[in-house]
C-alpha cells in the first residue's frame, strides 16, 4: 500500500469499523471424486480425460457418496472444534452456468457436516478468535477456458476434469475486524488443513479459494452495513490488499453520502483494485431443496469419536507446547509450527538428539554427551534460520533434504565447541546439497574449532604484536577495538578460533588480569 493509501485507510478507520466474514473453498485430498469413481489426479492431464456419466451430469446417472471426503470434512470440523448433527443432508443448489452440467450443484444447506467452530491465531495486535459458522461438503464445478478460436473469434471451452471433485466450504461468522486478521485467518486455516491432511490448500493452484464479505459500520454502532463480496484473490497478500482497498473505497463512498449496493466484486492484483462483477439484482435464487437421489447422511457417533481421537497435535497446541515445555520464543514457536517441513525437521532432530551417537568423537578432548537432549532453542534456530534459509534460497517449489540425525550431529558439534557456528552452517549447506554426513564433511574440510588455550594464546600474541594502534585504542578506553582484534585472530586462524576464548585471552593480556570475574585458585 502506498503512503497515501495507508493514510486514507487510517482516516477511514477513525470513523468506521470494518466487519468481515470469510468464505473458503478447499479441494479435499481424496483419490476419487465426490459422487463417482473418477480420479482426482487431473492436474496437468489433457482436458476431459477424467470424467464419466455422473460427473458429466448425464441423464439417469446416480451419485454415490465418497466416504473419505465425508471423513475429511468431519476431521476439519473436529479440528475447528465444531459440532456435527446426528443426521445431515444433501441439498440441490440450482443455477445455470456452462461449468455446471446438471444445472444444479449437490451441496449442503441447513444441515452442514460441521457447525459452530472457531479458529484462534496471532496477529500483530495479539491473539484473535474467529467463530466458524459452518463447514460443509459439495462438488466442484468444471473449468471454463476462454480462448481464441480457429477463426480468430473468442471461444469458451469446458474442461470437465474438475467437475464433481469434492469441495469443502468453510464460512466464518462476521467476526473479522481488519484486513490483517483476514489474511492471518486464511494462513492459519491453510496450516491447520495441511497439518491434518485434509487439503493441500495451495492458493496459487486454486486448491484453496478465499472470498471476503466486507462492510463498514460507524465506530460504536452495532447494525451491520451493506456488504460487498470480493472474489479472485489468489494469494494471502492479495486477500489483505483487496480488503484494505475495499475499506478505503467503501469509506469514501459512505462519506460522500452514497448508498452502497450489495455487489460481488473481483480483485485485480495488477491494478490493485476491486471491480464490479455482478450486482445484487442479478444474484441467484438457488431454490435449494433436498437432494432426492441421496438419502440423509447419518454420522455414526463411534466413527466421529474415532476421527476426533485420531487428530494429530494441532498447530495451536504445538506452539503452546514449544513455548511452555521447550522454552522457545513465541516467534520461533510460530515459525517452526507454521511450516510442515520445519515442524518435521525440528521434531525429528530433537528425537535424533536424544539418541545421538555420531560414531566418532568430534572433539578428542571431550566425551560425547550422547543421550542429553539437544537445546531446543538451538535446534529451533538452526531450523528457522539455516534450514528455511537454505530452502528459500533454492528455486521456487524446490525442496532440500536434511537428515535430522545429521542436523542433530551438527548442532551438537557446534554446541560442544568442536566446530564454529559458521563452519556448522557450511556443513549443513553441504549436507543439504550432497547428502554427505556431517562427520565426513567436517573431516574432509578439516573443520575444527581451536579452543585450546595454548594455540589461541599464540595467535593472540601475534595479533597484539602486529596491531599496536588497536591495542593503544583499547587501552585509551575504546572498547570496540577488541572486536577488531578478535576479528584479526579469526582471520589468522582461518575462522577456526573460538571467538569467545580469543576475546577473553586478548582482554587478559591487555588488562593484565583475567576478565569475566574468574577467581580460581
Ligand atoms: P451468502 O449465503 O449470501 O454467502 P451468508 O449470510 O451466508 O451469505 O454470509 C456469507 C458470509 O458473509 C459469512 O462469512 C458472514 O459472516 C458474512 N457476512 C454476513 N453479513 C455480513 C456483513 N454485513 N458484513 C460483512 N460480512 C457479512
Ligand atoms: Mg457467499
Ligand atoms: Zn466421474
Amino acid at each position: 500500500m502506498s503512503a497515501t493509501a495507508q493514510s486514507r485507510l487510517a482516516t477511514v478507520l477513525e470513523r468506521y469499523e470494518p466487519v468481515i466474514g470469510i468464505e473458503v473453498h478447499c479441494q479435499l485430498r481424496t483419490v476419487s471424486k465426490m459422487f463417482c469413481g473418477c480420479s482426482t489426479a487431473y492436474d496437468g492431464a489433457a482436458p476431459n480425460t477424467h470424467c464419466c456419466p455422473v460427473c458429466l451430469g448425464l441423464p439417469g446417472a446416480l451419485p454415490t457418496i465418497n466416504r473419505r471426503a465425508v471423513e475429511l470434512v468431519l476431521r476439519a470440523g473436529a479440528a475447528i472444534e465444531g459440532t456435527t448433527p446426528p443426521v445431515t443432508r444433501w441439498d440441490r443448489k440450482n443455477y445455470f452456468y456452462p461449468d455446471l452440467p446438471k444445472g444444479y450443484q449437490i451441496s449442503q444447506f441447513d444441515l452442514p457436516l460441521a457447525a459452530h467452530g472457531r479458529l484462534t491465531f496471532d496477529t500483530s495486535l495479539g491473539p484473535v478468535t474467529i467463530g466458524i459458522r459452518r463447514a460443509h461438503l459439495e462438488e466442484d464445478t468444471a473449468k471454463l477456458i476462454h480462448a481464441e478460436g480457429a477463426d480468430g473469434g473468442r471461444v469458451s471451452l469446458v474442461d470437465f476434469n474438475r467437475s464433481g471433485a469434492p469441495l469443502m466450504e468453510i464460512v466464518t461468522e462476521p467476526d473479522v475486524r481488519s484486513a490483517e486478521q483476514a489474511r492471518r485467518y486464511a494462513e492459519e486455516l491453510q496450516l491447520l488443513l495441511r497439518s491434518i491432511g485434509v487439503s493441500d490448500a495451495d492458493m496459487e493452484r486454486g486448491q484453496m479459494r478465499v472470498e471476503a464479505n466486507v462492510s463498514l459500520r460507524p465506530v460504536g454502532t452495532l447494525p451491520f452495513g451493506t456488504r460487498v463480496e470480493v472474489k479472485n484473490m489468489n494469494s494471502f497478500r492479495s486477500v489483505e490488499r483487496a480488503i484494505e482497498f475495499e475499506i478505503v473505497r467503501q469509506g469514501a463512498a459512505l462519506d460522500a453520502g452514497e448508498r452502497l449496493t450489495q455487489d460481488t466484486r473481483g480483485w485485480s492484483d495488477d491494478r490493485g483494485e476491486t471491480y464490479v462483477m455482478r450486482s445484487k439484482e442479478d444474484s441467484h435464487d438457488y431454490r435449494y431443496f433436498p437432494e432426492p437421489d441421496l438419502p440423509p447422511l447419518r454420522v455414526d457417533p463411534a466413527w466421529l469419536a474415532e476421527i476426533r481421537a485420531g487428530l494429530p497435535e494441532l498447530p495451536a497446541a504445538r506452539r503452546v507446547r514449544y513455548q511452555a515445555e521447550l522454552g522457545l520464543s513465541a516467534y520461533d514457536a510460530g515459525v517452526v509450527a507454521g511450516d510442515a517441513g520445519a515442524t518435521a525437521l525440528f521434531e525429528a532432530t530433537m528425537d535424533a538428539g536424544r539418541s545421538l551417537d555420531t560414531g566418532r568423537p568430534l572433539d578428542a578432548g571431550r566425551p560425547l554427551d550422547a543421550g542429553r537432549p539437544l537445546d531446543a532453542k538451538q535446534v529451533a534456530n538452526w531450523v528457522t534460520v539455516d534450514y528455511l534459509g537454505l530452502r528459500n534460497a533454492g528455486a521456487a517449489g524446490s525442496t532440500i533434504t536434511v537428515d535430522p540425525a545429521q542436523l542433530a550431529a551438527i548442532v551438537r558439534a557446534v554446541g560442544e565447541g568442536a566446530v564454529t557456528r559458521a563452519q556448522g552452517r557450511q556443513v549443513l549447506a553441504e549436507h543439504a546439497e550432497r547428502g554427505a554426513s556431517a562427520a565426513a564433511i567436517i573431516d574432509a574440510r578439516g573443520f575444527r574449532q581451536i579452543s585450546d588455550a595454548g594455540a589461541i594464546g599464540a595467535a593472540v600474541d601475534a595479533v597484539i604484536a602486529a596491531n599496536p594502534a588497536a591495542v593503544a585504542d583499547y587501552r585509551a578506553g575504546k572498547a570496540q577495538a577488541i572486536g577488531f582484534l578478535v576479528g584479526q585472530v579469526m582471520k589468522s586462524t582461518k575462522g577456526q578460533a573460538n571467538a569467545a576464548a580469543a576475546g577473553a585471552a586478548i582482554r587478559e593480556r591487555l588488562d593484565g588480569a583475567p576478565s569475566g570475574g574468574a577467581t580460581e585458585g
